[in-house]
């Protein structure tokens, strides 16, 4: 059975985290615990861009985590670049251990529209499915409505499901590890 250990980076309060640990640990047949790392995350801000470095966050969640083969999905509320891109809803190694997702564009109240943690959550919950599809060696499904469909905007997770299609399901559940 596959391990995940989720970590607050300063996640949103919103967020129940106990409650999406074993949201999570249903659909994708997995242990999921929620656990503090002392991640330096100060360290990956950017302050001529007032964000946070992705990759240099998944950098920390690795040297920071004990070894082994335990899935570390970060969960931040703070927003987040790579070099290349304005932004990113979250970041994830290809079949590897480390994830991260932001929940900073997935609030309403950043788009002027009325706060409502009911999306919040359920926006939050398909990017972490998402980040941690990669994770499995997923990578992006334009066949299929499918969690792994790939996201630009909050209105592309608005209307993918929570949920892995027929062809990358048996890819999360056939994992060892
Ligand atoms: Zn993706
Ligand atoms: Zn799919």
């Amino acid at each position: 059975m596959t391990d995940i250990l989720l970590i607050p980076l300063e996640a949103d309060r919103d967020l129940s985290l106990d409650e999406f640990a074993a949201d999570l640990g249903q659909v994708l047949a997995a242990r999921v615990t929620v656990g503090a790392l002392p991640v330096p995350i100060r360290e990956a801000y950017d302050a001529s861009r007032r964000q946070y470095h992705s990759g240099r966050i998944l950098q920390m969640l690795l040297d920071t985590a004990p070894p082994g083969k335990t899935k570390l999905l970060g969960v931040t509320s703070h927003d987040l670049f790579l070099p290349v891109l304005t932004y990113i809803f979250g970041q994830a190694q290809l079949a590897a251990r480390a994830c991260i997702f932001s929940s900073f564009r997935l609030r309403n109240d950043l788009y002027g529209l009325a706060p409502s943690s009911h999306l919040l959550r359920r926006r939050s919950f398909k990017e972490a499915l998402h980040e941690l599809g990669h994770t499995y060696g997923l990578r992006h499904c334009a066949d299929e409505p499918c969690v792994m469909n790939a996201s630009t905007y909050v209105e592309d997770i608005d209307i993918k499901p929570a949920e892995f299609c027929a062809s990358c399901s048996p890819v999360i559940h056939r994992a060892e590890f």
